[in-house]
C-alpha cells in the first residue's frame, strides 16, 4: 500500500503538472475548432448572404453615403460560432479561425468586432460604382472564365445589358 503511494508520487513528480497553462502559457487548440470569424475583403462581393443566414445576428453591412462601398462588421460577442456564414458564402470570403479567445473586460464589449471595408468597383464605361466581381466569384460560377467574360463582368449591369444588346444586334445583321 505504502509502496503504491510512493509509486504514484514518483510518477506525478516525473510527469510534472498536467493542468492547462492558459492564460499564462500556450494551450492546446484543436485545428478544426470553429473560433472567431474573419473576413477577406478582396474576395467579398458584398452580397449580404452571410448577414441573412447569421444565426446570432452578429453581421452588419453599412453602405457608405458616397457609394464607395460598405463597412462590414462582425460582433464577436454575438457570434454563436455556428459556421452558417462560411457555409453559404459564395466566395468563402468569410471563414472561422481556430482562435477562441474572446474574454474581455465589460467596458470593451463594443470593441470586440471584426471590421473591413468592402470597396466597390467602378464601371470602365460609365464610371458608376457597383459591387465587386472578384475572381473567386467568376471561378465559382464558370470554373475558368474567359477574358471576354471577365471584361463583361467588369461593366455595371446597365452597360452589360447594352453591350449584350449590341452583340446580339451584330449577330442578327451578320
Ligand atoms: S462574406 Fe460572403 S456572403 Fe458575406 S457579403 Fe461577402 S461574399 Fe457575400
Ligand atoms: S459563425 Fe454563425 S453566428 Fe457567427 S457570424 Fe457566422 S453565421 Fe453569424
Amino acid at each position: 500500500m505504502v509502496l503504491s503511494i510512493f509509486k504514484v508520487l514518483w510518477n506525478n513528480l516525473r510527469q510534472g503538472p498536467s493542468t492547462d497553462p492558459f492564460p499564462f502559457g500556450e494551450t492546446f487548440t484543436p485545428a478544426r475548432l470553429r473560433g472567431k470569424v474573419t473576413i477577406d475583403p478582396d474576395s467579398c462581393v458584398g452580397c449580404g448572404v452571410c448577414a441573412t443566414v447569421c444565426a446570432g445576428n452578429a453581421i452588419k453591412h453599412v453602405e457608405r453615403e458616397d457609394g464607395s462601398g460598405k463597412d462590414f462588421y462582425v460582433w464577436h460577442n454575438t457570434c454563436t460560432f455556428c459556421g452558417m456564414c462560411h457555409h453559404y458564402c459564395p466566395t468563402k470570403a468569410i471563414s472561422q479561425t481556430n482562435n477562441w479567445s474572446t474574454a474581455h473586460r465589460n467596458e470593451d464589449k463594443y470593441k470586440k468586432k471584426e471590421h473591413e471595408f468592402i470597396a466597390y468597383a467602378r464601371c470602365p464605361e460609365c464610371d458608376q460604382t457597383m459591387p465587386n466581381m472578384p475572381h473567386a466569384m467568376l471561378d465559382h460560377i464558370y470554373g475558368t472564365p474567359t477574358e471576354e467574360l471577365e471584361n463583361i463582368y467588369s461593366l455595371c449591369p446597365e452597360c452589360r445589358r447594352q453591350k449584350a444588346a449590341q452583340q446580339f444586334g451584330a449577330h442578327i445583321h451578320d
